[in-house]
């Protein structure tokens, strides 16, 4: 289980990858966040992206 960046809800479908920005932060998607192509904010960065 991983708590989705977006949602912040704990999710076992996900995908997790690294902010194509700066790289640094682990970004969680979980599936229905990723459905409805909600956005999400790196923490470290600020870049935003779908
Ligand atoms: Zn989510
Ligand atoms: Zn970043």
């Amino acid at each position: 289980m991983k708590v989705c960046s977006t949602c912040n809800r704990e999710s076992q479908d996900y995908v997790e990858f690294r902010c194509p920005k700066c790289g640094k932060t682990r970004i969680v998607r979980c599936e229905n966040c990723r459905k409805t192509a909600k956005p999400y904010k790196c923490e470290e960065c600020g870049f935003e992206g779908p």
